[in-house]
């Protein structure tokens, strides 16, 4: 096909309306949902942005042979003849020019070198319902652009989070900010009830108030915070990306998890390549202090165990402080930290 500019950009409209269509909405939560609307761009468009320098827009076939016609010779599909990068030969390649792994292997250089700025070519428009406590974290990702539901303009319906009950969790001991212990199922169960309940009146009050032609701005000040809102949500994929590592982590608060794994699993559909590389090279990956470091270093070439530390030092609590003394990693918060992500606690 000849490519003009009309059918190009119908090509790209046509494959963001496959992927919109791919991802119909996700319910999340009591009574909220993401339902994609519409994406810009994709792996390839990335690509091309890498590639802005050597005027391609995609990565193309390496084939080693030598001389200035080596494409004479890969489209004349020679047995044998493979990519270096992909390990096709020519009458497997779906394209004899576009070479796919090539696209993947540079998307996975740039996750790994942090060299950012094509992924900005990307953007994703998502339509988002949530309750206001989970909106209000949402909101401190500033890069995003959004518009909401007036409660000035409109009459709120009476749509408000009631978790279910294995949410319904204890203070945790150890975080300030997170959940731990379950309650009982008696105990849950009547906690739960009170939750529904007090967002009930809260709501009838509400009721109230507009009938007695309150302000709407005004008779909504009391509703709770778990009172369903809603959204057109849209932001870059450097930036999504960036919220999803924060708010995938298993320190977020389990709601906005919840809305940020749906999102991910859009992201794996929308850039396949793009979210392995984010998987593997920021969410699954870690970083280490430069004190860790020394002591990583010094226990991969076996110096730790010279001075007669035992293999399993982490588990004797007098040689761990000692060993963490060493490599002065100080407060008891990092050392729990470093060995949790050693997999050893
Ligand atoms: C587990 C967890 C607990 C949290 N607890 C709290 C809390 O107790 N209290 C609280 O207030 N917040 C809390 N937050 C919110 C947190 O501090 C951030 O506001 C939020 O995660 C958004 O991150 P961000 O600013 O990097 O994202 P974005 O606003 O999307 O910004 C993305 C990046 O753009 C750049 N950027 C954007 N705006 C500016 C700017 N004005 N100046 C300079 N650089 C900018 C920064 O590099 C930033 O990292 C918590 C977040 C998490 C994940
Ligand atoms: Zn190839």
């Amino acid at each position: 096909m000849n490519l003009t500019v009309d059918n190009v950009l119908e090509s790209w409209r046509a494959k963001a309306e496959l992927i919109v269509k791919h991802n119909p909405p996700k319910p999340i939560l009591d009574h909220g949902h993401v339902r994609l609307i519409d994406v810009m761009g994709d792996d390839q468009a990335i690509v091309q942005a890498a590639r802005v320098s050597y005027g391609l827009g995609h990565s193309e076939h390496k084939v080693a042979l030598g001389g200035e016609d080596w494409m004479q010779e890969w489209t004349e599909d020679h047995p044998g003849l493979t990519c270096e990068v992909c390990g096709l030969d020519s009458t497997e390649v779906k394209s004899l020019t576009h070479c796919p792994e090539g696209d993947r292997k540079l998307i996975r250089y740039l996750s790994r070198v942090r060299h950012t700025s094509p992924l900005e070519q990307c953007e994703i428009k998502l339509h988002m319902k949530m309750p206001i406590f989970v909106a209000r974290q949402l909101v401190r990702h500033r890069t995003a652009n959004l518009n909401e539901v007036s409660g000035r303009y409109s009459v709120l319906p009476a749509e408000f989070y009631v978790p279910e009950l294995g949410r319904i969790q204890k203070q945790s001991r150890d975080n300030k900010q997170g959940s731990g212990e379950p309650f009982s199922d008696a105990e849950a169960s009547h906690i739960q009830s009170n939750i529904r309940t007090m967002a009930q009146d809260e709501f009838k009050h509400y009721s109230w108030m507009n009938a007695q032609d309150v302000a709407k701005e005004l008779s909504r000040i009391n509703l709770p915070l778990s009172t369903y809102t809603e959204w057109y949500w849209k932001i870059d994929l450097h930036n999504l990306l960036h919220f999803l590592a924060l708010r995938k982590d298993a320190h977020a608060q389990k709601e906005i998890r919840d809305y940020a794994d749906v999102i991910g699993d859009v992201v794996a559909d929308w850039v396949p390549f793009t979210w392995e590389a984010f998987l593997d090279y920021r969410f699954r990956a870690e970083t280490f202090s430069q004190q860790e470091m020394e002591l990583l270093r010094s226990m991969v070439s076996g110096a730790l165990y010279e001075g007669g530390v035992p293999r399993d030092w982490h588990s004797q609590p007098r040689w761990r402080q000692r060993v963490f003394g060493m490599y002065d990693i100080e407060t008891v918060r990092e050392r729990k930290a470093f060995l949790k992500r050693m997999g050893l606690l």
